[in-house]
């Protein structure tokens, strides 16, 4: 049996996914001892993320990998919804000037080298122990802990989070349903390296077209993603053979221009789990919710579930918070999640559009209400560990501060930060002192109280006020 010195682990995480690093990540670097379960050897070969956004850029970065990722990923050339006579029905602007979140808005990216920045990272915390090749086969739960069977013997643990894919089985222990967002469509999804330089398009482009919808990705590098829809009488096996495949990409490239990396059909979906925890079970990531990727946020949603619950576990593990705070993790990331595969699924019905007709109606309305701008969705939090009305339970952008650092150095971490003005810092200093609370000089009217993913708990305007705050916002009122 696996175990710490002192017995159980704080965390077990089944599934090393991102969201089952990121979460080991931001849970090692507050000190707790986390064991993950990996069923597979190394990294999932399969196409899959090729997006992500600047507020995932900046959890990155308060986990310390933004550095190593960098020079990894490269800013978004945009996004074009076209139709089959190439008119520009949506428009994502390149992404352009550093955003709200102190990097640009939109990256591309390739999966595995996310993965394995993200695996170095958790390296540096030697209470974080990874376990791969370890299937869990079954879990229970009583009042003291976890137990996870595994092919390798049993892991303890007082909480467990699955983040163990679509195919959950923590989700099945919860007992969890889903609600369904009624998309669901099977895609070819086609990988492959340039061996030559061939003249593509720089935006992803989403072909709108209703003989055959197609997505094309400039991903990084020399590789190029294909993503298409698979139309009625098509099948699977046939599909993904090289022969079909090069006859799919004629249009665009053949076998002298470019390899073939990978070829997987998958089935599009637009799920949310109905619980996301029971007692010492949680999910997350694609675990908790799926969405069709025709805005790049699967991936970022389960990124968004890491930031949102590591700290609210470290808070319950010491004892300074209720369980109760970990119900907040739902109520607040599930309306979170669903606007955007509410978006996606709109997203969809226009490019998956199939009937002539239903496409010509379709592009006569887009021509007479022009272009539509897509801009990055940033929804409130749903009810939970903030207090009143907004900006409270939204995400606080990240601005350069007058001493010239950006907000999050200057916070310094996953943690609590007050921001307020230098004069009123002594008054301040020995709550946020006490509490582990960064005191960041801000130019505000009002003391403002940030969470450790940085979403505002709320405003106050004095410290006795603040202090509710920061007990409201831990759970612990
Ligand atoms: C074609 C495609 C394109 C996409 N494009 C984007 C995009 O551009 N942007 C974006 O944000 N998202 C995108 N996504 C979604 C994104 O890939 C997923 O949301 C993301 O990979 C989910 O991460 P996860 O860590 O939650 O789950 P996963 O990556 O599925 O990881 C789950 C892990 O759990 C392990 N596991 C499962 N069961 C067990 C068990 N019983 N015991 C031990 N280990 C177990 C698995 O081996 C796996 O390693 C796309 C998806 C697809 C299919």
């Amino acid at each position: 049996m696996v175990r710490t010195p002192d017995g159980i682990f704080d965390v077990a995480i089944v599934g090393y996914g991102p969201t089952g690093a990121t979460l080991a990540k931001l849970l090692g670097m507050q000190g707790l001892a986390v064991a993950v379960l990996e069923r597979e050897p190394g990294l999932l070969r399969l196409p899959r993320a090729v997006h992500f956004d600047g507020e995932v850029m900046r959890i990155f970065e308060t986990a310390g990998i933004a550095g190593a990722l960098a020079p990894r990923v490269r800013p978004s050339g945009g996004m074009r919804y076209v139709n089959a006579a190439g008119e520009v029905m949506i428009e994502r602007k390149p992404a352009g000037e550093p955003g709200p979140h102190g990097w640009v808005n939109n990256y591309l990216f390739h999966q595995p080298d996310l993965e394995l920045t993200l695996r170095d990272a958790v390296a540096q915390h030697p209470r974080v122990q990874v376990f791969t090749q370890r299937e869990v086969t079954a879990v229970s739960q009583d009042a003291q802990g976890v137990v996870l069977a595994t092919d390798a013997g049993p892991v303890t643990a007082r909480w467990a989070v699955g983040c163990d894919g679509a195919r959950s089985l923590v989700r099945q222990a919860i007992g969890a349903d889903h609600h369904d967002l009624g998309l669901h469509q099977p895609w070819l999804v086609v990988d492959v390296v340039l061996k030559r330089p061939v003249e593509l398009p720089h935006p992803t482009v989403q072909y709108c077209h209703p003989g055959r919808p197609v997505t094309y990705v400039n991903v990084t590098g020399a590789r190029r993603r294909w993503e298409i829809m698979l139309m009625p009488g098509d099948v699977a096996e046939e599909m993904t053979r090289p022969e079909a495949v090069w006859r799919l990409l004629a249009p665009w490239l053949g076998p002298d221009d470019a390899t073939l990396e990978r070829g997987a059909v998958y089935t599009f979906h637009s799920l949310l789990a109905t619980r996301w925890r029971d007692r010492r079970l949680l999910i997350g990531g694609d675990a908790a919710h799926q969405t069709p990727p025709f805005l790049g946020q699967g991936m970022c949603a389960g990124i968004r579930d890491a930031a949102n619950l590591a700290w609210k576990l470290a808070r319950v593990a010491a004892g300074r918070s209720g369980e109760a705070l970990l119900d907040t993790y739902q109520s607040e990331r599930e309306p979170h999640a669903r606007a955007f595969i509410a978006e996606a699924v709109r997203l969809g019905g226009i490019l998956q559009t199939t009937d002539p007709a239903v496409a010509a109606a379709r592009d006569r309305r887009f021509r007479e209400t022009g272009r539509e701008e897509m801009v990055n969705l940033s929804p409130r939090l749903g009810s939970g560990a903030h207090a009143g009305p907004p900006p409270a339970g939204e995400i606080f952008p990240q601005p350069l501060l007058a001493d010239g650092r950006r907000l999050d150095a200057a916070i310094g971490g996953y943690r609590f930060a007050v921001l307020a003005p230098r004069a009123r810092h002594a008054e301040l200093a020995p709550l946020c002192a006490a509490n582990a609370v960064a005191l960041v000089d801000f130019a505000t009217e009002r003391l403002v109280l940030l969470r450790p993913d940085r979403y505002v708990a709320g405003v106050a305007d004095s410290a006795a006020a603040l202090e509710r705050l920061l007990q409201a916002a831990g759970g612990d009122s």
